[in-house]
């Protein structure tokens, strides 16, 4: 239905009995709310802050299958990622897309060890393969990465991954999964759980902007909180309390102008200082340099960078590019925390770079099942491997998949798609673009192709609430350009406020702009 005017927040379903109650609402949890209600299981899904306000916004953008997990041998992960990347790239094609991307190389050995790698990879993926691994000459490497270093350069591989908007991704599979029929709330933390004599678990749940609280029950509740899960474990009324699940590392971005690289092929970095791998990626106009992986016990819903890590980026960026990168022309700086499963490898007293990126299900005595790792891409055969628990412990019934292939709300057949690292536009919503010129306010452009109607859309259809819902994730401009996101954050509060949102928060927003930028930015 195209939506006309602006909606009350949803009341929260008080005394109501669900199949299935995910709580977390990032990659995970919404992935596997849309498969169990692809199933035909009735579901509730509660999200503490924002969908994907968690690490599900703050990834690097890839689909991919990990040609670092390549490298160490973890043949299983790469081949089941690549089948998920295909699937993936099928269901939303509006926001996740095929990407070449290039490794330039500046020693002999590198173009035939890399290479015969890439091919390996390419093989791996069989049917679900993007495109053929090429040799590049040298004036073919800087015809690619016109940006790259040309001094010592010997030629490079190119290859094919997948690139995808994170947000507006978790935001599509949110919305299909309730045009299937579940209900999710976000903003809304569940507080305390407990199961109860029948076998049901009673959940309290509290709207946190709207103060309100609420009972619901779930026959099977499943813990999807990310870095959060040993949290929500800690607060069951399990006795004695469980062992600690998660090593969460963190990963910092920088966001710099495309003329860097100049290209609208990615560049990878195949060994950094630390044995990493390091990528520059035009995204949505801009690039994206990164990540690190720092491990980060404590658990901030906004981690800052540390100066080293940041420092780390524009060394190895400025090594590998003509010109160097500073801090000053850093537009955007964003941290995100990956839920590492801990265990056996914490206690071996690895660093993070090698825990396991795989994920794990465990389910506690009083039925709380949790699931925990993995990746982005790999979000859907993670809800999979949840519901096959689920139903072979007898906490749900046996169903079988409908169709998960089908495409997601806005996914188009035989529409030619406006590449992802093109400048944000009316081109992310797909085919649903008619739901946005419906509202008033198309021809009013606030900035960054973000216009007063995408707001209103923003708050009627897809559960924006305030101003930091707008513009860092239905619109990405935080994560593009902190200081343009601070200029266009009171014009987006004007809108909130018309359309009836009490407290859009712009005083929060301001101050976030800030941490988004490297330290002493001129806002
Ligand atoms: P989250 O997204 O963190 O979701 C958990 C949610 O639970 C949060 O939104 C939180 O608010 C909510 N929550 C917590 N407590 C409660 C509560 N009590 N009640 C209700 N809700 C609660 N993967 C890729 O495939 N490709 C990449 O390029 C990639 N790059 C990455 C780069 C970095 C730096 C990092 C950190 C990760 C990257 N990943 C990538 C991994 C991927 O982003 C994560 O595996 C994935 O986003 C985890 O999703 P999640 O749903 O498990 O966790």
């Amino acid at each position: 239905m195209t939506p006309c005017s602006s909606r009350p927040r949803l009341a929260l379903p008080d005394g109501a009995v669900f199949d299935l109650v995910v709580i977390g609402g990032g990659a995970t949890g919404l992935s596997l709310a849309l498969d169990a209600t692809r199933r035909g299981f009735r579901v509730a899904l509660f999200e503490s802050h924002d969908f994907a306000s968690g690490t599900s916004s703050r990834s690097t953008k890839l689909l991919h299958g990990g040609v670092r997990y390549l490298a160490q041998g973890r043949l299983g992960l790469v081949r089941e990622a690549l089948t998920e990347r295909a699937a993936l790239l099928q269901m939303a094609p509006h926001l996740a897309q095929p990407l070449s991307f290039v490794m330039p190389a500046y020693r002999w050995w590198q173009r035939p060890f890399y290479g015969c790698g890439l091919v390996l990879y390419d093989l791996m993926a069989g049917q679900a393969r993007l495109g053929r691994t090429r040799w590049l000459s040298r004036p073919g490497t800087l015809q690619a990465l016109p940006g790259v270093r040309a001094a010592g350069l010997r030629g490079g591989v190119a290859y094919w991954d997948g690139q995808f908007d994170d947000a507006r991704l978790a935001l599509a599979f949110a919305r299909t999964a309730q045009q299937q029929g579940a209900q999710l709330f976000n903003h809304t933390a569940v507080l305390d759980l407990h199961r109860e004599h029948d076998g049901l678990t009673t959940l309290t749940v509290c709207d946190r902007l709207g103060h309100t609280q609420a009972s619901v029950r779930g026959r099977c509740v499943v813990n999807a909180t990310g870095v959060w899960v040993d949290q929500l474990r800690k607060s069951t009324d399990t006795a004695p309390k469980p062992e600690r699940l998660v090593s969460p590392s963190q990963g910092v971005h920088l966001v710099v102008d495309r003329d860097f690289l100049g290209s609208d092929q990615a560049l990878l970095v195949p060994h950094t200082r630390d044995g990493r791998v390091l990528f520059a990626v035009p995204w949505l106009g801009k690039l994206v340099l990164g990540t690190t992986d720092t491990p980060r016990p404590d658990l901030p819903r906004e981690p800052e960078a540390y100066a080293q890590e940041r420092q780390f980026i524009l060394n190895e960026a400025s090594a590998v590019l003509q010109r160097p990168v500073h801090a000053c022309d850093v537009r955007s700086e964003w941290v995100g925390l990956r839920p590492l499963v801990a265990r056996d490898q914490e206690r071996a007293g690895q660093a993070t770079r090698g825990l396991s990126r795989e994920h794990t299900i465990v389910q506690d005595e009083h039925g709380l099942v949790t699931v925990v790792g993995g990746k982005w891409t790999t979000c859907r055969a993670m809800a999979d491997d949840v519901l096959a628990h689920c139903m072979a412990h007898g906490l749900l019934p046996q169903r079988n998949p409908g169709n998960p292939l089908d495409p997601l709300l806005g996914a188009s057949e035989g529409q030619r798609h406006v590449p992802l690292h093109q400048p944000p536009g009316i081109h992310l919503y797909g085919s649903l673009a008619h739901e946005v010129l419906a509202c008033p306010g198309n021809d009013r452009l606030i900035g960054m192709g973000l216009t007063e109607a995408m707001v209103r859309h923003a708050v009627r259809t897809e559960w924006a609430c305030s101003v930091e819902d707008v513009l860092a994730r239905r619109w990405r401009t935080l994560f593009l350009d902190a200081r343009e996101a601070a200029r266009m954050a009171p014009a987006v509060e004007r809108i909130l406020l018309e359309e009836g949102v009490g407290q859009p928060g712009l005083e929060d927003f301001l101050k976030l702009c800030r941490h988004y930028l490297p330290p002493h930015p001129a806002i």
